[in-house]
């Protein structure tokens, strides 16, 4: 009896990107940004338009709204087949582009560069400007007295822990912290479904993608999205009548999409002005609109 009787019957579980730690609308500008270097910096700046930029920009965002937290290359390729052919799909094989072969292997160099400035971009923000929302804290506090919380994320499990500890989250109010693993063979779903498995009689996944969406509805449990501090506002009051759950569940509002787009087209002019700025300027602009 022992264990099951410290558990409760209900669990929350939260992805950890988002819902727990806020980094905005940042990873979509930074995805669009860095396939815009990528492309300009190699011979695919050939397929750009430097006096229509924004046209080009309405393309790749085509492609990056199809792919939601989708693997990064798989979102890379989606973006750069809308600049090379105006079609938001992915690729595995960049001469499915019918392209000549001299920019089939040039693919692999622009890959690189999205791979560095991508990452760069992250690393910058994470740093400066990624934290935990605002008031997630006392959330956690007062869920944890009616459920058992989780924490599901497609993260690293040893950099899940690392970050969890980093950004002051208590171990204690958690039945457990789970991650991806480096094959890469555990998602979301998966952990959901470990976690159900447990017994409870209602399970909510918090997060803030479609993608998270796709996650819970494979694994059979609720859904909620979470994506700013105010949507915990709205969840403390829906939860009084049980465990909430969304079934239209949009990756970007029109707001966002067009805070988005701004941002993104400011950065792609001064690129192609031939200004360099750090990823740490680029990052500052990004959050506080300042460069
Ligand atoms: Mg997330």
């Amino acid at each position: 009896m022992g264990y099951n009787n410290s558990m409760k019957e209900k669990a929350i579980v939260f992805d950890f990107d988002g819902p727990l730690v806020g980094s905005g609308q940042d990873k979509a500008v930074h995805i669009l940004f860095s396939a815009f270097v990528a492309c300009w910096d190699t011979c695919f700046r050939k397929f750009l338009h430097p006096e229509n930029l924004e046209m080009d920009l309405d393309r790749m965002i085509k492609g990056l709204v199809n792919y939601p937290g989708a693997p990064r290359f798989q979102q890379l390729s989606a973006i750069v087949s809308c600049i090379v052919r105006d079609v938001p799909e992915a690729f595995r094989d960049p001469a499915e582009l019918g392209i000549d072969e001299n920019f089939q292997t040039e693919y692999q160099r622009l890959k690189e560069r999205y791979n560095h400035f991508y990452s760069s971009l992250n690393q910058a923000a994470a740093k400066l400007y990624w934290k935990p929302l605002e008031g997630v804290k006392q959330v956690i506090e007062e869920l944890a007295e009616d459920y058992d919380l989780y924490v599901a994320s497609g993260i690293i499990q040893e950099i899940l822990e690392k970050d969890f500890e980093h950004h002051g989250f208590d171990k204690k109010m958690f039945s457990g912290v789970f991650g991806s693993n480096p094959e890469g063979d555990i998602d979301k779903a998966k952990i959901l479904e470990r976690i159900k498995g447990k017994g409870y009689r209602d399970v909510l996944f918090i997060g803030d993608s479609k993608k998270d969406f796709e996650y819970a509805r494979k694994a059979g449990v609720k859904f909620y999205r979470v994506k700013e501090k105010k949507d915990y506002k709205k969840l403390m009051k829906d939860i009084k009548n049980g465990l909430p759950d969304q079934d239209e569940v949009y990756e970007f509002t029109d707001q966002e999409l067009s805070r988005i787009k701004d941002r993104v087209l400011f950065l792609m002019k001064i690129y192609v002005s031939g200004k360099k700025p750090s990823f740490h300027e680029i990052t500052t602009y990004i959050n506080t609109g300042n460069l």
